[in-house]
This record gives structure tokens, sequence and C-alpha cells, in this order.
């Protein structure tokens, strides 16, 4: 098997003139392939180690280069996007300690402990016309980490390979539909795995990416004048994404006829959203896929028809790729088909754990069958025809917009605000759908007259340290929180208070 880069490259010189990124600007194959050379020149040149680099920026075809420069080069990536907390940076940094900090549009406010470069600045300064690779690299080498929320308020670094990408990238260009030169949209920010979904699939089949800036993502009237003039083929998005798009009653299939391909990875895809959707775009083919990060995008798919939605109450998480077991377990125990219990994946695209972090790895990660394997935390039953069914977590993780959130990572971070004593997070439901989160918060003496001033303030304070979409909607300010005969606060009545039946 080759590396993925020599693929993409492959590609790049059979044909330098098609367009890869169609942005505001268009990019080519051959500019991907020249830039990211030249890069990559610029990293062997100045870095004297393996160690990883961050690339901080948007949605820009830069960042694609600096992608490939970093693998040609040896070292993992880590994007994070530009919008991330100052602190939450500077945990990541901790963490990861990279050797460099490459800037695509903007420079971070915070302290980062190497060296900061812009790209612009290479370009100018640095970029000749000289190309690099280094020699020796292997399967094993590590192309990305992602890094998720961690129970313990500290991101957790997931490292994924050569061969866990091309695990994925294999099977998505079999699975799913796709065609050569397939043009991708690329709204997932790229410090969020469902955008390697866009991202391979697009480079390894002679495909382009759509990019939406995320401040397009957040102005509704931005987003549906741009959506209907995309030159897209294949939709990836969470659901959530989707139900927003969907309130555009335009966005169909006349506006836009070339859409015949929706990919959904990251969290549960409802009935409702697959019935709308298949309203709108009934020609278009639809797939549920799914995944954690730890095990390279998404390891199972489902083709959602009119048909399977009459058949079932919940839509099902689909086939499991070929090269990858499923297991149902129950401590430790392997369960019959239909029971349910956790999802254990083992496989080639199975990470081979978090950065710099051996404890929470190996809590996550152990060997089965000779194979790697991982505890996904997912509950969900193995029919005895192979498909896999999800039926919710069985710790305190949710996703809210897609997004992978650890209620305690918010509670740790609310926790170290001066006036909060006591804090605990409960997700609101709607059809197996994370809604709201609702922070139950006790307070010590504080300068806040109204609750309300007390919640902004507390919101304020929390925004430095975690993503946005970690803030709670709503705050609740008990006198005390309710505990079990053991003592324990009782989470099980709080979430009984938030999600009445
Ligand atoms: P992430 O690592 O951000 O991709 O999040 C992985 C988690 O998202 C999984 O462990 C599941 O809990 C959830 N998830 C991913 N895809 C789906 C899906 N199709 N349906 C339900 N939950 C999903």
């Amino acid at each position: 098997m080759k590396l993925l880069y020599e693929e993409i490259d492959k590609i790049a010189m059979n044909q330098p003139d098609t367009v890869v990124y169609f942005g505001a600007e268009q990019h080519t194959y051959r500019e991907l392939k020249e830039q990211s050379d030249q890069l990559a020149h610029y990293f062997l040149t100045t870095l004297s180690n393996r160690e990883p680099i961050v690339v901080y920026g948007g949605q820009e075809f830069e960042m694609l280069v600096a992608f490939l420069a970093a693998m040609k080069s040896g070292h993992p990536y880590i994007p994070i996007e530009t919008n991330t907390p100052e602190e939450r940076i500077a945990l990541i940094l901790d963490v990861a300690k990279p050797t460099l900090f490459l800037c695509v549009n903007r420079h971070p406010a915070v302290e980062v402990p190497c060296p900061v470069v812009a790209f612009n600045q290479i370009k100018t300064s640095h970029l000749k016309q000289e190309a690099a690779i280094l020699d020796g690299l292997t399967l094993d080498e590590t192309v990305y980490i992602i890094f998720t929320s961690g129970t313990t308020g500290i991101p957790k670094g997931v490292q994924i390979s050569q061969r866990n990408l091309w695990s994925f990238v294999h099977w998505s260009l079999k699975e799913l539909s796709i065609r050569e030169g397939d043009c991708f949209l690329s709204q997932a920010p790229f410090s969020f795995d469902l955008s390697v979904m866009s991202v391979y699939p697009a480079l390894l089949s002679g495909g382009a990416l759509v990019p939406i800036e995320k401040e397009i993502v957040d102005d509704f009237k931005a987003l549906f004048t741009l959506l209907p003039t995309l030159p897209m083929n294949v939709w990836v998005s969470t659901p959530s994404f989707m139900d927003i798009c969907l309130m555009e009653p335009s966005f169909s299939e006349k506006e836009l006829p070339n859409l015949r391909l929706f990919l959904f990875c990251g969290e549960e895809l409802t009935k409702e959203t697959a019935q709308k959707l298949l309203q709108r775009f009934p020609q278009a083919l639809i797939y549920n896929t799914y995944g954690p990060t730890e095990a390279t995008v998404a390891v199972s798919q489902i083709q959602v028809t009119s048909e399977l939605l009459q058949k079932v109450d919940r839509i099902p998480i689909g086939y499991v790729k070929k090269d990858t077991t499923v297991s149902i377990m129950a401590d430790n125990q392997l369960l019959a088909p239909g029971e349910i219990g956790e999802i254990v994946l083992s496989g080639p695209s199975i990470s081979k754990g978090y950065l710099n972090n051996p404890a929470k790895t190996e809590a996550a990660f152990f060997p089965l069958n000779g194979q790697p394997a991982y505890r996904t935390g997912d509950a969900g039953k193995l029919m005895a025809d192979g498909l896999l069914c999800y039926e919710g977590r069985m710790d305190f993780q949710v996703k809210l917009h897609g997004y992978r959130i650890e209620l305690e990572d918010i509670e740790h971070h609310l926790m170290t605000i001066s006036y909060i004593k006591q804090a605990i997070v409960v997700p609101k439901y709607k059809q197996h759908k994370v809604q709201q989160l609702v922070a139950f918060v006790v307070v010590t003496q504080n300068p806040f007259e109204k609750e309300y001033e007390l919640a902004k303030a507390i919101r304020q304070e929390l925004a430095e340290t975690v993503m946005d979409y970690m803030i709670p909607q709503k705050f609740l300010f008990p006198e005390q929180l309710p505990r079990t005969v053991n003592g324990k606060i009782d989470r099980k009545r709080l979430m009984q208070e938030v999600n009445p039946s």
C-alpha cells in the first residue's frame, strides 16, 4: 500500500488542471502538489524533529496544503479552528507539545510555546521551487491528531495513522456511492473528524472540496444565499446542520440538481430529518454512517430509503466495514445477537491511542483477537444479519449539534469559577437527540442580584475555557443538589427533572 500523499500526488500529476478547491478562489491539483512539496521542504529544512505541527485556520485551501506538507515531511498535523477559546488552545498545546504553530489566517492571542509562523510569510519569503519529501515513511506514521472533549477538562488527542486512514478511505470509496471527480461539501471544521469524510475521499478520487466558512454557517441569510450557488455532488454533514438547511424551503433538488449523495455521521439521524430530506431530494442517495474519532471517522453505513423508514422506529447505524469487527460486550463477555451492550470495535482503523495520555489510552484501547480494539462507550445491539443499532451512550458523553461533549468537561470548567460550589450539566432530549444543556449550579456569595446576571457572568467566564457549543443554554440555581442514598449527586433525578416522560 502506498502512502496517502503518494496517491494524491499521482492524481495531481495525471490531472494537474483539475480544480481541487471551489472556494471564493479556485485552486487546482497542480497548486496543491507544488505548494505542499515546497512547504514540506520548508518543514524539513527548519524543523529538526518529527513532532506535531499545529495548523490553525478555517476552511481555507492553505489548510489542505499544510496537511499534505506535514504528511510529506513526517509530522503529524493538529488542526485547530480559529474560533477555539484561547485557554482551550493552551490546554491542547500543553498536551501536544508541537514543534511549530502554523497560522493560515490569523495569529492566536494565546502564548504559544513553540515558533509561530504565518503561512503567507513562508510563502513569500521562504518557499523556493525546491520540493522535498522525507524518505522512509511508513503506514504507521501518525497523519493527524484530532482533539476531543475529555472528562477531566483536558482535551484528548486521538492519533490517526496512514493505515487507519487508508482503511476508512478504501471503505468509503467502495461502499458510499462516491464517484470519481465528485465535489464534496466541506463545512465541518477540520478540527472535527467529520471533515475527514470530505477531505480524503475527495482527494483520493480526483474530486474537489466546496468550502463553507463558519461565518457563513452562523449567518442563515448568507448561508441560504450561498447554498444554491455551490457546485456540490456530495453532501457531508451532521444531521443537525441538515436540520438548519431544511428550514429553507428552497433547499431542494430543484435548486441543487447536481447534489446526488448525502453522507451523515457524528450523531443520531432521526427519521424526521431523513423523511424531510427524501421529500426534498427524491432522487438522492442518503447514507447514515457511524463511528467515533478513535476508529477513524466511520465504520458502518446504511442507505436510508423510504422502505427502510417504513420498517424501523429508529434508523440503524448500519453494516460494519469488512476489515472491522463489532463485538457487543457486557462485563467483558460477548453478548448474543440482539442483546444490548457496549459497542467494541476492532480492526485496522482503530487509533494507536491518545497522544501523551497513557492512562486514558489504556482505559479505552486494548488488543482483541490480535487486532487493536476500542471501547466506544456507545450502547448498541448487533442483529443476526450484521445490522448494528445504536441505543445511546453508557456514560456522560453527549452530542449537541453533532459536537462531542463530555458533560464532566463542562462541569470541571464551571467548578473553576470562584463563586460556583457545585455544578452538574444535564442534557434535555427530544427524539433521542440532545436539544439543550441544562446546568444545575450551586453558588456561594457573589455580587449578582438577579439570576439572569449570574447566568450571564457564568456564560462569559465559561466562554474563555470551553468551545461555544459547550456552554449550557439554561442555568438553574438550586440551594443544593439532590443526593442518592450513597451520598453521591443524584444525576438520575436531575435527568428526570429535565426530561419528564
Ligand atoms: P466523534 O468522535 O465526534 O465522531 O463522536 C463519536 C460518537 O458520536 C459516537 O461514539 C456516537 O456516540 C456518536 N455517533 C456517531 N455517529 C452516529 C450515528 N450515526 N448515530 C448515532 N450516534 C452517532
